[in-house]
C-alpha cells in the first residue's frame, strides 16, 4: 500500500512550528509495511491544497492530511478535499452536539463557525476527538482514501494510533519484519564493502546506521506475518555472521556493556578497573546494570601519577621513562589492579582525551587499554578521534571490546 502524506499550514512553510506531525507519522507507518514515497507541506491556499490532493490521489492508495480542520476562515483542509473528491458536506447532527458539549464542558460558548466541523460528506467515516473540537475524517471513493487529522499533535497522535493504524492495518496486506546485527571495530565503509552483495538486496534490505564508535545493520524483510519475515531475515544475519566473524557482537539490540555483562555471570568471572583517562565511565558502564555485583568488585579512578603508584603499584621508575600514557603504564595498572582485587580479570585505560595535552608523540586521542587475565595481560594501543567526550566514550566502547573477545 502506498501512502502519502500532505501537513497543511502556513505556519509550517513559515518555519514558525516544527512539523512532528510528519515525524510522528511517517515513524507509524514504515514498520507496517505502508510505502510513504512523498510527503509534503502546503500552506493553507485551497487552490495549492486541491493541486496536492489530486496529486497524491492520483499516485498513492491513501493520503493522509494533518492540520486545518479548525472552525476559522483559514481552515481549509475538509472543504478543499471534498470539492476535490466531489463529495459534498453535509451537517452530522450527532457530531454537532458532541461539539456543543465540549464547549459545555468548558464553560465556553460555541460559536457558529464551529459547525463547519461537523460537516462531512455522507458517507465519510469520523475518527472521534476527544481532545479537541474538530473530529478526523476518512473519506473514501474509487477504493483511494483521504485521511484527515486535525494538527495539534496531542490531538492527532491518539487519533493516529487509536482509529487510523487500525484502519490502515485492515487496509494493507503486508508487515515490514526487522532484526539488528551490532558491529564494533570495524568502520562503515568496511562494513558496506564486504558486505556489498547484501546491500544490494531488495528484500530483505540491509541498511546500515553509525552510533559513535559502532555499526548497527537493521535486516528489514516486507513479508505477510511474523513468521514469514523472520525465515527471510535469518539466513541473512547468518551470512553477515560468516563475512564478519566476530566483529558482530550481538543480535536484536544487546549493548557492548551487555554483552560483557551477561558473559560475566554466565562464566563466573569476576572484574575490576583501573581507569585514568576515561574517570568511571567504564565502571559506569557495567555498574549501570543491575546484577553486576555478581562480579564487579572493585574499580579505582587513578588518574594522577601519585596515585597510579600508590594504589595500583605502578613504578615511579615507569612513569619516568614511558610515561602515564604508554603501553608499560597500562599493564602495571591492570596488573597491579587485578592482585590488589584478586579478581580474575583487570582491565585498565589511560589515555589523552584532550583537547591540550597531546604532543607530536603522543597525539590527542592516543588511548591505551590493558587487559589482564589469569592466563596473560594484553595490551592495545587505540588512536581515537573526536572531541574529550567523544574520545573518552570510544575508550570504553574499545575497553569492552577487547574484554568481550578475550574473557577467559
Ligand atoms: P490546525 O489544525 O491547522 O488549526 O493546526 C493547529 C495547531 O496544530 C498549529 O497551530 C500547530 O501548533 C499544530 N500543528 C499543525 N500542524 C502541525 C504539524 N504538522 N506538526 C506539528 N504541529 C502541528
Ligand atoms: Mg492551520
Amino acid at each position: 500500500m502506498i501512502a502519502e502524506l500532505i501537513c497543511v499550514g502556513t505556519e509550517l512553510l513559515m518555519g514558525q512550528i516544527l512539523n512532528t506531525n510528519a515525524q510522528f507519522i511517517s515513524k507509524e507507518l514504515a514498520p507496517r509495511g505502508i510505502d510513504l514515497y512523498h510527503q509534503l507541506v502546503v500552506g493553507d491556499n485551497p487552490a495549492r491544497l486541491t493541486e496536492a490532493v489530486n496529486k497524491a490521489l492520483a499516485r498513492a492508495d491513501v493520503v493522509i492530511l494533518s492540520g486545518g480542520l479548525g472552525p476559522t476562515d483559514d481552515d481549509l483542509t475538509k472543504e478543499t478535499v471534498c470539492a476535490a473528491m466531489g463529495k459534498p458536506l453535509v451537517l452530522f447532527e450527532n457530531e454537532w452536539q458532541k461539539i456543543v458539549g465540549y464547549f459545555e464542558e468548558k464553560g465556553r460558548l460555541v460559536s457558529d463557525n464551529n459547525k463547519k466541523q461537523a460537516m462531512f460528506p455522507e458517507d465519510a467515516i469520523i475518527l472521534d476527538n476527544p481532545n479537541g473540537t474538530a473530529p478526523g475524517c476518512i473519506i473514501e471513493k474509487d477504493g483511494k482514501a483521504a485521511i484527515l487529522m486535525p494538527g495539534p499533535p496531542r490531538e492527532l497522535q491518539p487519533m493516529f494510533i487509536n482509529f487510523v493504524l487500525p484502519y490502515l492495518d485492515k487496509r494493507s496486506n503486508h508487515i515490514l519484519y526487522s532484526r539488528e546485527v551490532r558491529i564494533f571495530g570495524m568502520g562503515e565503509a568496511d562494513v558496506a564493502f564486504r558486505l556489498r552483495e547484501l546491500f544490494s538486496g531488495t528484500n530483505p534490505t540491509v541498511a546500515p546506521y553509525v552510533k559513535t564508535g559502532e555499526v548497527t545493520l537493521r535486516i528489514t524483510a516486507r513479508c505477510s506475518c511474523r513468521e514469514e519475515g523472520l525465515s527471510m531475515v535469518t539466513p541473512v544475519i547468518e551470512k553477515i555472521r560468516d563475512i564478519l566473524g566476530d566483529f558482530v557482537y550481538s543480535i536484536d539490540g544487546e549493548t557492548l556493556p551487555m554483552v560483557c555483562h551477561k558473559a560475566l555471570i554466565e562464566k563466573g568471572l569476576t572484574l575490576s578497573v583501573a581507569e585514568s583517562c576515561t574517570g568511571g565511565l567504564l565502571s559506569s558502564a557495567f555498574i549501570d546494570l543491575p546484577d553486576s555485583s555478581k562480579y564487579f568488585v572493585e574499580g579505582a579512578i587513578t588518574y594522577s601519577n601519585e596515585a597510579k603508584i600508590r594504589r595500583l603499584g605502578v613504578k615511579d621508575m615507569t612513569l619516568k621513562r614511558f610515561g602515564a600514557v604508554s603501553i608499560e603504564c597500562a599493564i602495571e595498572m591492570a596488573a597491579g589492579m587485578k592482585v590488589r582485587a584478586g579478581t580474575d580479570l583487570a582491565i585498565a585505560t589511560t589515555g589523552i582525551a584532550g583537547p591540550s595535552g597531546g604532543t607530536a608523540d603522543k597525539p590527542v586521542g592516543l588511548v591505551y587499554v590493558a587487559l589482564a587475565t589469569n592466563e596473560t595481560i594484553m595490551v592495545n594501543g587505540f588512536q581515537l578521534f573526536g572531541d574529550r567526550d567523544r574520545i573518552r566514550l570510544t575508550a570504553v566502547l574499545n575497553a569492552l571490546d577487547m574484554l568481550r573477545r578475550n574473557m577467559v
